[in-house]
């Protein structure tokens, strides 16, 4: 017979291995052995690398070593983090049985394992890997060939529950995708391509892809997905569109495929986006909603705002600045919320006191669902409803309550207190994170889990007590009691008296188990018989506390419902207090809104900006008026303002601050400015310091081009377009010629409330020929040659640019700014004579430099040794080399 090598042949374990490997393809493997999860084969590789951790080697596959490398589970956390974080997505695969159950079966039979769940971006609940003020969503992007709205998506949090959808044209798809953020999205491989063709992925959003196969998406399986899901809600899959459904369905089936059929207790879909202010991906950048233009979350409106006490309202804050309305009454009545409460000041504290107490309900609830919750889960959930409940009383004492606090008094109201107390009075104070050791449970709550408690403490004092006198028979006085896992309760003495207790009589009783290298230890009948009471006794109130464990679970699974409602109440009544102090603390006011077109903002200040200044305590901001209002008797259009002033003169905070006013006026809450009337804008436009596109191979000119395209194309008579220097990055003449087209068009096609600033002074004379064009300027004001900016708007048009002052504040040598100014007062007597002309009457090679003192050399050392190009961005690198320029 032919001799087969034995390792051609994969042993058992591998063999399972390979098996569960091939059937979820696309993910690491976390394969559970014992205490530690391993990786094998080139997942190994790959997690070596990206965890820095060590690759060993266990037995051959085909005559190779099989690479492997491994992470404890009692650390598995942090890991799964930073896979997660590096857009890996790992499949857990746990031990499914009691390796002695295997044993039984035969000696080389594997312990039963299988995938419990993949972990992917957009599907993890735990608190430590969830961002905790942003929502984490997971998307399905659905696509139809043909037709108008071609594309759906739906998206939930799997944390919190919240589930939506929307559909919309090709042109809209990149734009949605920006205000969802999803932290993954899923699709087909046919409708990634029809992305790109659409625009493409936002760029500032960091979204995972991940590919699926076409039948995930089959709108007829989607349909019966959906009512098997919604059963209890007997929902009807068909008052969707085929689209939606489509979306719908694949998202549950991608919930039930990461979560291996754990239900997720998702709410019913809701239509999202609708009826909200659309602000398209380049504006959000532009206005640093979530982030600001270099990525960090400090210096951006969600984090200037963010005064709320939980992360239920910080979500609620950061839904809101992606999505603000669009419909004047649903955003009166947000507004008149607030009035409620900011007109109490004593109230708003009390309230924020008492929310503190409320920990991350929905959260904790999801993870109970998903039986990936412990006690302390459970104690969060009671926590929070007790704070519900004891937000009540002040919330009562508002006279005259908005509809919105008396909904919000009925959501509480109706929290399930029952439920609170019985946890209460279930769980112990000091809780483990996990229930598999029990140790969770009050003392007094179970008779019978107390009485065996109680047996094992017994057996404990009665072992304890044993000691003297194991001594006094033994004449040892060094003799001890002590107790490990490997061989429970035992008696050590000194190596020394190891003979004497081996020989009688004293072996009589005195069992030898162990002998190391100082003491030897010893058992005897009586310490057997009481380890086992002890071991049973255990044993017995574990599985008790199991029991327990299980009937609060389906008590609090019960109320899943009215438990997101009071989730729901606790973040809006957070978002609304948290928004009333703002108010009050910064001097915010009440937006007027309202279906006109006007745009009147009476000393109005950029909220971010102020925030800076006063945190510096040097300057004070200087607020400024703004109306863009439209003659009220014309219909339905805007006006345009156009400002001018030297760089630095405050022209692009000024822009942004209207901006961010009317988001925040729509977003329902209060403005910084002294007075504001806003006929509610239905979408926004902001093209304000708009940065190379590098990374897509497009230029500053084209990349504004598109974008000005976009903004022409689309905006409405109800719109809000914001604008810097259209027309920049080409010659003169071009740049002037198109910005003047796209005044004129936004004045005679689109008819909307406009701000456009330029540096072409050419563009003001447009004032004269069109009506609802007026010129405004940074006012300047100059001082023995130098320059100071007031930072404050005014009629009129600048009248000199200042650029040569500016670059003189900005550092440039002083022979290239006096040469600056010569060059500048020839060009301006220009019209006098031809520019050779005046040219030549400068003397010949005025601007030759200074020899360059020794100190550049140093500089530009000091500077080449600070470079890491490593830890570079390709902007940062150009940024760099023009510095480097300037030094050398
Ligand atoms: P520009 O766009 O005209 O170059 P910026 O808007 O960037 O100017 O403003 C330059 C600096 O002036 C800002 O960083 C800010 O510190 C300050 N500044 C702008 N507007 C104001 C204001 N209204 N009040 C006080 N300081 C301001």
């Amino acid at each position: 017979p032919k001799k087969t090598t034995s390792s051609a042949q994969p042993t058992p374990m591998m063999a399972q291995f390979l098996e569960i490997k091939a059937v979820n393809p696309g993910c690491l493997l976390f394969y559970r052995m014992g205490d530690f999860y391993e990786l094998f084969f080139e997942d190994a590789e790959i997690a070596s690398k990206a965890l820095g951790i060590a690759l060993t080697k266990r037995g051959k596959h085909l005559d190779e070593d099989i690479p492997m490398c491994g992470v404890p589970v009692h650390a598995a956390q942090d890991y799964l983090k930073r896979l997660i974080g590096q857009g890996y997505r790992v499949a857990v695969c746990e031990q499914m049985e009691d390796p002695a159950e295997a044993k039984k079966r035969g000696s080389k039979s594997v312990v039963k394992r299988d995938v419990v769940r993949l972990v992917t971006p957009g599907t993890i609940t735990e608190d430590d890997l969830l961002p905790t003020s942003s929502n984490n969503y997971v998307a399905t992007l659905a696509m139809l060939r043909h037709g108008e709205n071609t594309f759906a998506i739906s998206y939930a949090d799997i944390s919190t529950g919240d589930m939506f959808y929307a559909e919309m044209e090709p042109s809209a798809v990149t734009d949605e995708l920006a205000r969802i953020e999803p932290r993954e999205l899923v699709l087909t491989a046919a409708t990634r391509d029809a992305l790109i063709e659409a625009g493409g992925l936002p760029p500032s959003a960091d979204i995972q892809l991940a590919e699926e196969r076409a039948e995930l998406f089959d709108s007829d399986l989607a349909g019966d997905r959906i009512a098997k899901y919604f059963a209890a809600d007997q929902l009807d899959p068909s008052a969707y569109s085929r689209l939606v459904r489509a979306a719908i369905g694949a998202l549950i089936g991608y919930i039930d495929e990461t979560q291996r059929g754990a239900q997720v207790p998702l709410r019913l879909p809701r239509i999202g986006g609708a009826n909200t202010m659309m602000i398209d991906a380049a504006t959000r950048a532009s206005l640093e909603l979530l982030r600001t233009n270099r990525g960090e979350t400090k210096g951006a409106l969600r984090h200037c705002l963010d005064n709320c006490v939980t992360a239920g309202g910080s979500r609620l804050l950061s839904a809101r600045i992606a999505a603000p309305l669009a419909d004047p009454a649903s955003i009166n009545d947000r507004l008149d919320m607030l009035d409620d409460f900011a007109r109490d000041g004593l109230l708003i504290t009390d309230l924020r006191g008492r929310l503190k107490a409320a920990p991350d309900l929905v959260r904790a609830l999801t993870r109970l669902s998903l039986d990936r919750g412990g006690p302390r889960d459970m104690a969060a959930i009671g926590a929070s409803v007790i704070a519900a409940g004891h937000l009540l009383a002040p919330l009562s004492q508002i006279h005259n309550p908005s509809q919105g606090v008396q909904k919000l008094l009925g959501a509480l109201d109706a929290a399930p207190q029952e439920l609170a107390d019985h946890l209460a009075r279930a769980l112990a104070e000091e809780l483990p994170l996990l229930p598999r050791d029990g140790g969770f449970v009050a003392k007094g709550y179970s008779q019978e889990l107390d009485e065996y408690r109680s047996l094992a403490t017994e057996s404990r004092q009665i072992i304890a007590a044993l000691q003297a006198e194991f001594a006094e028979k033994t004449g040892i006085k060094s003799i001890k009691v002590k107790h490990n896992n490997v061989l429970g309760y035992f008696v050590e003495v000194p190596a020394a008296h190891g003979d004497k207790m081996m020989s009688a009589p004293l072996n009589e009783s005195f069992i030898h188990r162990q002998t190391l290298a100082n003491v030897v230890r010893f058992t005897t009948a009586e310490l057997s018989e009481l380890q086992g009471k002890i071991t049973r006794a255990s044993e017995a109130a574990v599985a008790i506390e199991q029991g327990i464990f299980g009937q609060l679970r389906d008590e609090i699974l019960a109320q899943t419902k009215p438990l997101q409602d009071v989730a729901d109440a606790l973040a809006e009544l957070d978002f609304a207090s948290a928004m009333a102090l703002l108010g009050l603390e910064r001097n915010y006011v009440r937006p007027k809104i309202d279906q006109s077109t006007a745009f009147d903002i009476d000393a109005g200040r950029h909220p971010v900006v102020e925030m800076m200044l006063q945190k510096e305590g040097t300057t004070n901001f200087v607020a400024n008026d703004c109306d863009l209002s439209g003659p009220e008797d014309k219909g339905e259009m805007g006006s345009l303002w156009l400002i001018t002033g030297p760089n630095m003169g405050g022209k692009s905070t000024y822009l942004r601050q209207n901006a961010l006013i009317a988001i925040m006026a729509q977003m329902g809450v209060y403005v910084p400015a002294r007075s504001a009337h806003i006929g509610v804008v239905d979408r926004i436009f902001s093209r304000v310091g708009a940065a190379d596109d590098i990374a897509h191979g497009r230029s500053t000119f084209m990349v504004e081009m598109v974008e000005t395209a976009a903004i022409l194309n689309r905006a409405t008579a109800r719109s809000l377009v914001v604008l810097d220097e259209i027309g920049r990055g080409t010659a003169t003449f071009d740049g002037l010629s198109i910005a003047w087209a796209a005044v004129e068009a936004l004045h005679e096609n689109t008819k909307c409330r406009a701000l456009f600033a330029t540096h072409y002074h050419e563009l003001t004379a447009l004032s004269e020929r069109l009506d609802r064009v007026s010129n405004h300027t940074m006012k300047v004001r100059e001082w023995e040659g130098e320059v100071v900016f007031l930072h404050e708007v005014g009629a009129g048009t600048a009248d000199r640019s200042y650029g040569i002052q500016v670059a003189k504040l900005a550092g440039l040598p002083d022979h290239v700014v006096t040469r600056a100014q010569e060059v500048l007062d020839i060009l301006e007597k220009r019209e006098a004579g031809s520019m050779e002309e005046g040219m030549n009457q400068l003397p010949l090679f005025a601007a030759r430099p200074q020899p360059k003192p020794e100190k550049h050399k140093d500089l530009l050392a000091q500077k080449m040794k600070s470079i890491n190009p490593d830890e570079m961005t390709p902007r940062q690198a150009i940024e760099l080399i023009y510095e480097l320029k300037k030094l050398s």
